[in-house]
């Protein structure tokens, strides 16, 4: 297997690409990957300062790495969701990626901070665990955005995640939801830019990125990602994949390319009118008390749920 651009020894095939690379060249491929996406979809102005969702996955470790290389001022946030070991290894890749680049990492710890955790909320209310935790991430990355003075809030979805994502919202034609499944969601009501750089990588490159820049990162699949629809989508869509290479690719960016403008009439008004203040937390929202609010005094009064143990990556 011979690398593409200097016939050294490869290290990764790229089959999508019809290519093979040596370290080298798959880090410059990536680098490349990263700006194309950055620049197409405007996500980063010069001068923007920059807020990563670090989970301590490959994911947002790479796309940190990507970030800080390129010279953006990004600082990291990481969210401590009490999901058990789980949680804690993903804290400690986060802290010593942070250490290791001498980057800033802000810290949240749901039980310590906020008087719950992601098992606990899900136990309260009913919800999924994943519902209860995304709407906790989006919330409090909102607010520390907001309250820190940042631009632009990254997040570390790759091109599996957000072709999953479309698969599913094209099976129940959720046309509001496909009207805005774009990789950058302009700023509103107050909260910062949305964007997503690393949309034209998949995860297989994101690891091989953190492998070869020796990047330790969280790899124990999350003990409560069973039962997410998304994991059964990604699935069928890497059969596909293994069928015909550049599948994936082809579904979400050419969505992106020809057709989300289709929806966006779907989309429900932006305007502020109907908003009123949460009144808990200040933020904006369609009823008295906020969503996030409301799921936070629910578990506070509820008795913590322990965690079973992780589950390797498959
Ligand atoms: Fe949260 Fe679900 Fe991800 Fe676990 S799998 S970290 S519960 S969103
Ligand atoms: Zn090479
Ligand atoms: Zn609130």
């Amino acid at each position: 297997m011979k690398c593409r651009v200097c016939r050294g020894p490869a290290v990764i095939d790229l089959p999508r690409h019809n290519a093979n690379f040596c370290p080298e060249h798959f880090l410059a491929f990536t680098r490349r990957q990263v700006v194309r996406a950055i620049e197409d979809f405007e996500m980063i102005a010069p001068g923007d300062r920059v807020l990563v969702a670090v989970s301590g996955g490959k994911d947002s470790l790479a796309l940190w790495d990507l970030l800080l290389e390129h010279g953006y001022a990004a600082d990291g946030l990481h969210l401590g969701l009490g999901i058990g070991d789980y949680s804690d290894q993903s804290t400690r890749c986060a802290r010593a990626f942070a250490d290791d680049r001498g980057a800033t990492l802000l810290e949240i710890d749901l039980r310590a901070d906020r008087g719950f955790d992601v098992p606990t909320a899900a136990a309260a209310t009913g919800r999924p665990p994943c519902s209860a935790c995304g709407l906790s991430k989006r919330h409090l990355f909102d607010e520390a955005a907001r309250d820190g003075g940042y631009d632009v809030v990254a997040t570390g979805h790759n091109l599996d995640d957000e072709a999953a994502v479309l698969f599913g919202n094209t099976l129940t034609w959720n046309t509001e939801y496909l009207g805005r499944q774009v990789p950058a969601l302009p700023a509103r009501h107050g909260f910062a830019r949305k964007v997503k750089p690393l949309v034209r990588l998949t995860e297989r490159e994101t690891a091989a990125w953190c492998v070869l820049r020796r990047i330790d990162y969280q790899v124990e699949e999350c003990p409560l990602a069973a039962g997410n629809r998304h994991l059964g989508y990604k699935e069928v869509l890497n059969t596909l994949e293994a069928r015909s290479p550049g599948t994936k690719a082809a579904f979400y960016l050419g969505f992106l390319d020809r057709a989300v403008a289709r929806f966006r009439s779907d989309i429900a008004s932006d305007s502020d009118g109907g908003l009123q203040t949460c009144n808990r937390c200040g933020s904006a929202t369609t009823n008295e008390t906020c969503a996030f609010c409301s799921v936070v005094e629910r578990a506070r009064a509820h008795q913590p749920v322990p965690v079973s143990a992780p589950r390797r990556r498959r």
